[in-house]
């Protein structure tokens, strides 16, 4: 982990700018930090320093070079741009998991709700954007071709920042897909052994709650 912001006064000094403001920081700081720390207007409630939360998607440039990462793991350069961007818009692929009754049909349901994925031209922009260096694009294969497990195991560390579907010319919604995919997983797989062990516990001890408190009635 990094050390924090007001521990790296010693370090060397480094200026760049933040939505268009000059910042001033020094070596060793986040993206994330530096905002904060010189008051860049208009961000807040972004960046959990751990990147995980995939909130503070920010674009940047260095000289002609546009790149996009997550500002809480990306650090301060000299001259370099910075834009956080704002939060992606509604995915336009709707459905609801609980409608799904029978793992026979996912294919075509799959299909129905995300027509582009087959449409992939291959041209690796989600890859390329990923931050968590995902497989992108081979979790939209996976799961164009039905095989939706290995698909949502592809999108494990997934943090939903949405930089992939921002760079996808099909518009296909790459984080959408690896969502969907850990979703139709779980719903039809049991849940691991110690969880539902666990669950049953706490139903068991609200049923002896409830029991008391009408006891007592
Ligand atoms: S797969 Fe897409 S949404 Fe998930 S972390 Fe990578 S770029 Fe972000
Ligand atoms: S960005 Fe879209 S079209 Fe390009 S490789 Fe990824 S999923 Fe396929």
């Amino acid at each position: 982990m990094s050390r924090p912001a007001h521990d790296r006064a010693d370090q060397p000094g480094i200026r760049l700018n933040i939505n268009g403001q000059s910042v001033d920081a020094h070596e060793g700081m986040t993206l994330v930090e530096a905002a904060w720390q010189a008051g860049v207007p208009g961000i807040t409630n972004v960046g959990c320093m751990e990147g995980v939360c995939g909130s503070c998607r920010v674009m940047m440039r260095r000289d002609r070079q546009v790149t996009v990462g997550l500002a809480c793991q990306t650090f301060v350069e000299n001259g370099l741009d910075v834009i956080f961007l704002p939060a992606a818009s509604a995915s336009r692929h709707f459905y609801d998991i609980a409608d799904f009754k029978d793992s026979w049909d996912i294919h075509a349901r799959f299909h129905g709700i995300f027509p582009e994925a087959s449409r992939c031209r291959h041209c690796h922009g989600c890859v390329q954007s990923c931050p968590k260096d995902i497989k992108v694009e081979d979790g939209v294969a996976l799961a164009a071709s039905g095989r939706y497990r290995e698909a949502g195991e592809i999108f494990f560390e997934c943090v939903m920042c949405e930089l992939c579907d921002v760079a996808c010319p099909e518009l296909i919604a790459p984080a959408h897909v690896g969502l969907f995919c850990r979703r139709v997983t779980a719903h039809f797989h049991l849940r691991p052994p110690n969880l539902i062990s666990r669950i049953e516990e706490l139903r068991k001890k609200r049923e002896e709650a409830d029991g008391n408190d009408k006891g007592e009635e």
